[in-house]
């Protein structure tokens, strides 16, 4: 059977894919989304988002529902499944599904975000989203005078940690190895705070809760094998991103991360391609600039057709 031509396919359904929708359906580009495996994004796993304008508090989840009920009023289109292979050397450009649809477009978003690296330990998946996050910026307000952990030691956590301690009691930083990795400039700042401190050859290995909300952490030295239990209100794991990036990488370029590579805002190295949101953004990694970026992705795209079609 002969593939559909889209004008437009936006490959991801988190706040870049949506946006994107949303200004791509309004320009009439008649856009088909394909969701992923996980519909709405990143945020259908956390609590409350309080840092999108307009809403002064609301659960992830509602957020992503309201932008995709937002895309299909204009007309999105949408198709569950994952993109598992692209040719992006022909025009229009091939997408495939799940390894069986192909859908051809003339132009192409990937949204398809970052993939928090977690710690794979008892009580992470339970807790996630209940005191247990990746996002400092996003949560560190909810922990006026208490207690956090910081996982990890490179520059995320060092900024993390910082960025904590402005609200929190007490950040205590657990890191793997015996000297931090983030930068020279990055551990002056948290060395010399007295209020963080550094556990140094030590692994956060389960993590405890009340049912509702994470309480407090098991720490496993490296070298001892020695446990002990730390208080924690909040664990901040800062232990890297990987970049959904899997089914394009050998088609555009990416950096050493694996992030894409974008020039000129949002165009990528294959005219007619383009990327918006933490599958570029490993900078600032939230829900309103990865919405802006999809705006600009949109808006892009509009253009690059306008000229092609
Ligand atoms: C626990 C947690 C709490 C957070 N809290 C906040 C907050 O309060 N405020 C804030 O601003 N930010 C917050 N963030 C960050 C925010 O969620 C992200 O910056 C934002 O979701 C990134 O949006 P995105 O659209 O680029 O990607 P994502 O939200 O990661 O969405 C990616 C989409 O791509 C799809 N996808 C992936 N691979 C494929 C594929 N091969 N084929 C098709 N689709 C694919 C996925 O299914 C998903 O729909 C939080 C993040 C986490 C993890």
């Amino acid at each position: 059977m002969e593939s559909k031509i889209y004008k437009l396919v936006i490959i991801g359904s988190g706040p870049a894919g949506l946006t994107a929708a949303v200004y791509a359906a309004r320009a009439n580009l008649n856009p088909i989304i394909i969701d992923g495996d996980e519909p709405g994004g990143q945020l259908v796993k956390t609590s409350y988002v309080e840092n999108w304008p307009g809403e002064k508090s609301i659960l992830g989840p509602q957020l992503m529902m309201n932008m995709r009920d937002h895309a299909k009023r204009f007309g999105t289109e949408f198709l569950s499944g994952k993109v598992t292979r692209v040719d992006f050397s022909q025009k229009p450009f091939v997408i495939t599904v799940n390894n069986e649809t192909e859908l051809k477009a003339h132009a192409v978003i990937i949204a398809t975000g970052a993939t928090p690296k977690r710690l794979n330990i008892p009580g992470e998946d339970a807790y996630w989203g209940k005191g247990v996050t990746t996002c400092a910026v996003c949560d560190g307000a909810f922990y006026p005078d208490k207690s956090v952990i910081v996982v990890g030691g490179g520059d995320t956590a060092m900024e993390d940690a910082s960025f904590l301690k402005k609200f929190t009691k007490k950040v205590t930083i657990i890191h793997i190895l015996d000297k931090l990795t983030a930068s020279h400039a990055m551990q002056e700042r948290v060395l010399n705070d007295p209020d963080i401190t550094v556990i140094y050859s030590s692994t956060v290995t389960e993590l405890i809760g009340d049912g509702q909300h994470i309480t407090s952490a098991v720490v496993t030295n490296q070298i001892t094998g020695e446990k002990t239990t730390l208080q924690a209100d909040g664990v901040f794991v800062a232990v890297g991103l990987s970049p959904n990036t899997a089914p394009f990488k050998d088609h555009i370029e990416c950096n050493q991360g694996g992030f894409i590579n974008v020039k000129n805002n949002t165009h990528t190295s294959v005219e007619g391609v383009f990327a918006a949101g933490d599958v570029h953004d490993y900078r600032y990694r939230q829900a309103i600039t990865s919405a802006g970026a999809g705006c600009m992705a949109a808006l892009d795209a509009e253009r690059y057709l306008s000229e092609v079609l």
